[in-house]
This record gives structure tokens, C-alpha cells and sequence, in this order.
């Protein structure tokens, strides 16, 4: 949530992600799109670079991957390749979301949590689009 606040605070659209290793957190990111002029930089991805360089390896199955809003297919292949350990996201993404586009495409057997603090991260979406929306 901090994450995706600062990235809110950057007008990039709030979403933030960390990775855990053995209950510590070796990661924090947030989107950057606009920031790198990058379609790419999602916040997962920057997650995912961040921790991998930390681990000094390119796999991360002992990790956690927490993300303010489910991920899109691109990230979430990002974690199949990444061999994440589980992945834990707040809000549902209904229309870019990876379980409606690409369900398959996360590994069938990393475990996934959803709807932690579902109604704050969608709240801060919901802002996010409004404030876009009224300054246009
Ligand atoms: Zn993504």
C-alpha cells in the first residue's frame, strides 16, 4: 500500500508491490510506466528485477510476491518464469486481470491468495482514475 501510494504521489497508477524472503522483505517497487516511459515497468516486474538481484539468482521459490492489485498476463508470466514461490494481491482487476485473460499462465501450483485489502488498494484505484478523470 505505501508503495502504491507513492507511485500515486508520482501520477502513475497506484500500484505497489513487495517480495518477502523468510519473512523479510527484499523488495519494494511500484509502478513506473510514466516515470521510464515504459508500458512495461509494472510494479510487479520492477518487483521481481529487484528481488532476483537481491537473491544474486534468477529464480525466487521461496519467496512471496505481494502486489496491491492482480496482476496483468505479462507480470504474471514474469512470475511463472520467475518460479515464484506464492503470490498474495489485493484487488481484482476485471478487466486486465491475469485469472480472466490467462489464467494458466501462472504456474498452476504457486499458491494465490487474493482480496487482502481488497477495498483499500481498489479505493486507491478508484482516486487515482477520478483525479484523472476530473483534470482532464
Ligand atoms: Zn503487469
Amino acid at each position: 500500500m505505501q508503495e502504491a501510494q507513492q507511485a500515486f504521489a508520482h501520477d502513475e497508477v497506484p500500484i505497489g508491490a513487495v517480495v518477502a524472503h523468510k519473512g523479510r522483505i527484499i523488495a519494494r517497487a511500484h509502478n513506473l510506466v510514466e516515470t521510464l516511459c515504459d508500458a512495461t515497468a509494472h510494479a510487479e516486474m520492477q518487483a521481481i528485477t529487484a528481488a532476483t538481484n537481491f537473491i544474486g539468482g534468477k529464480y525466487l521459490p521461496d519467496c512471496t510476491l505481494y502486489v496491491t492489485v492482480e496482476p496483468c498476463p505479462m507480470c504474471a508470466a514474469a512470475m511463472y518464469w520467475a518460479q515464484l514461490g506464492t503470490l498474495v494481491y489485493g484487488a481484482t482487476d476485471e478487466k486486465r486481470g491475469y485469472s480472466l485473460i490467462a489464467p494458466k499462465v501462472l504456474h498452476p501450483k504457486t499458491p494465490v491468495l487474493s482480496g487482502i485489502l481488497e477495498n483499500e488498494c481498489s479505493v486507491l484505484m478508484k482516486q487515482f482514475f477520478q483525479k484523472k478523470r476530473e483534470h482532464k
